[in-house]
């Protein structure tokens, strides 16, 4: 990283995000610049109030957790599993809809890089144990050269006020707007364990 001529800031980005993803899987590496990029472009920085969506459970998430603060548990993240890597930020906002900058891999400008190329095209030409370095290497050397933005607009929905209802299946309760007809999602579709005895 050092030999790459990246950033003090980029550095501290991409190191916190690894030691928080605990490996430096390129994903985490390109979503750095990704989050990077979009908070660059929105005019903020890190620490002020922004929301996030990220269209793949992979990698990115982390960049947007560690960096902006954008997380699963303060609720400002919003995976949607597209399947793309792509990140869409904004700040907070009282309206119904935000303004936002997404960032993303662009196809066309990937072209120049053929390693990442072949490795986010999942492709058989790319060898795991020969091109990972390389890759990283790659990745380091393009920065933010593989990436493109637009302004989209995003829905901004406001915190929902609930109360609390009782499942009469197992008796918790949770917020009435996750009621699924007459259960919860625990008795009902979002059912995950089934009880073993000892
Ligand atoms: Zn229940």
């Amino acid at each position: 990283m050092d030999a790459c001529g990246l950033s003090p800031k980029m550095k501290d980005y991409i190191n916190r995000v690894v030691a928080f993803h605990a490996s430096p899987a390129p994903g985490v590496l390109i979503g750095s610049f990704m989050v990077d990029l979009a908070l660059e472009l929105l005019g903020v920085a890190p620490g002020e109030k922004l929301f996030g969506i990220c269209e793949t459970p992979k990698c990115a998430p982390d960049a947007l957790q560690v960096i902006a603060n954008i997380t699963t548990g303060n609720n400002r993240l919003r995976v949607i599993p597209i399947g793309k890597f792509a990140v869409t930020v904004n700040t907070a906002t009282t309206n119904p809809t935000a303004e936002a900058v997404r960032v993303y891999i662009d196809l066309k400008k990937l072209k120049q890089y053929p390693i990442i190329d072949t490795w986010y095209a999942n492709s058989p030409a790319f060898n795991k144990s020969t091109m990972e370095i390389p890759l990283q290497e790659e990745i380091f050397r393009a920065g933010r050269n593989i990436l493109s933005s637009e302004h989209v607009r995003v829905s901004a929905a406001p915190k929902q006020k609930w109360k609390s209802v009782t499942c009469p299946y197992c008796g918790d309760i949770i917020p009435d707007y996750l009621f699924e007809n007459d259960r919860c999602g625990g008795c009902g579709s979002m059912k995950y364990y089934e009880k073993i005895s000892g």
